[in-house]
């Protein structure tokens, strides 16, 4: 596929959650349709897509005539099983591509692949037992992060180790999937940058936003960052390069730690993400329309920030304020989940704290 895809033309999205619907209300605003893949029913992406396949991951028919009904596909997650991009991939292009997804499923390779690049990551070792965690204890030091290298999210897989009597916990709390060491990383604070790359290998980076979890879950995230001027550039340059080593068309979220030596990085998302949510209200080209456009081959949009903007995600019984949201004269953004759960994400809002200055 190298010419843009006209109007008209379907986007295949993998994932119908809050992301996926997103990415369908952007494809629907640009004249495109937006045909949905989900095994769950009555998700929040098949609201609003124009059409959407409630199958399993391990339906091949239903993968093929899914591939097979679109122009282009993407994702909203980068866990979709490996079977179900093959067969996907036989008929029609994914992007972000392949290498994109496999870099970030796991997170041996995802930091081997990153300190590769020459950037800055926590100190890590590959861990499959109590031998393997003591060696690398020995040779990290504590405090610690032991994580799960495959389907860890929002903090989930990981169990800290502040002294050695913590690693058999720790370990145990892996159940026995394959697990990577990380250093503790003390930080100043969080930021991430959402950055896209087109098809025609430009770069377009959203500007940094800091970032505030609890419990390991995204709270806010605030633009701009309180980061230097010079962190700033290494935060988009070190973005820019992680895109065009992956050779990466749509968006990208790379998770940072700012620290007195220089940024860390995290890890990175091959896809949108939740810290880019305030360029719903903040720019005139969001980060959903900037994967869709990069996907389909159009021109990126222009996502200078025009607004500062504190975005707070609305987790569980974060609900409970509604009324008081939507009278704040802030922009409420709500996912369409019926039961409200602790942790689960419900919506957003995002708040315009001032112009950006020019
Ligand atoms: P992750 O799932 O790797 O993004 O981790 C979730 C959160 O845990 C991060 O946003 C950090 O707040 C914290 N965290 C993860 N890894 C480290 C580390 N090596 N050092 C310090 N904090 C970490």
């Amino acid at each position: 596929m190298t010419d843009p895809l006209p109007p008209g033309a379907s986007v295949g999205i993998l994932g119908g959650g809050q992301l996926g619907r997103m990415l369908a209300v952007a494809a629907s605003r640009l004249g495109l349709s937006a045909h949905v893949y989900e095994p769950q029913a009555g998700c929040p992406a098949a609201q609003v897509a124009a059409r959407c396949t409630t199958a399993p991951w391990d339906d091949a028919p239903a993968l093929r005539a899914f591939a097979r009904s679109v122009d282009v596909v993407t994702y909203e997650f980068e866990n979709v099983p490996t079977a179900a991009l093959d067969a996907i991939e036989a008929i029609r292009p994914i992007r972000p591509g392949r290498r994109s997804l496999a870099v970030s499923q796991e997170r041996l390779a995802e930091k081997t692949f990153l300190a590769g690049l020459g950037l800055t990551v926590a100190p890590f070792a590959p861990v499959e037992d109590a031998a393997t965690l003591a060696e690398a204890l020995a040779r990290i030091g504590t405090p610690a992060i032991l994580k799960t290298r495959m389907l860890g999210y929002d903090g989930k897989g990981q169990a800290r180790i502040d002294r050695a009597a913590d690693a058999p916990a720790a370990l145990q709390a892996m159940a026995g999937a394959p697990a990577l060491l990380e250093g503790f990383v003390a930080f100043d604070r969080e930021v991430s940058v959402v950055a896209a790359r087109g098809a025609d290998g430009s770069v377009a980076a959203f500007d940094p936003g800091e970032n505030v979890h609890r419990d390991g879950i995204l709270r806010t995230t605030t633009v701009p960052a309180r980061l230097s001027a010079a962190q700033r550039s290494d935060a988009v340059l070190i973005a820019a390069r992680i895109l065009n080593a992956l050779d990466h068309v749509g968006v990208i979220g790379v998770e940072l730690f700012v620290t007195p030596a220089g940024l860390i990085v995290n890890e990175i998302a091959p896809r949108v993400h939740n810290s880019g949510h305030w360029t719903q209200n903040g720019c005139l080209i969001d980060q959903f329309e900037q994967h869709i456009r990069a996907v389909c081959g159009w021109p990126l949009g222009d996502g200078t920030r025009h607004s500062d903007v504190v975005m707070e995600n609305l987790i569980g019984h974060d609900m409970d304020r509604l009324p008081a949201l939507m009278a704040s004269g802030a922009a409420l953004h709500l996912y369409g989940k019926a039961e409200v759960r602790a942790g689960r994400k419900m919506g957003h809002v995002n708040r315009i704290t001032g112009p950006a200055p020019r």
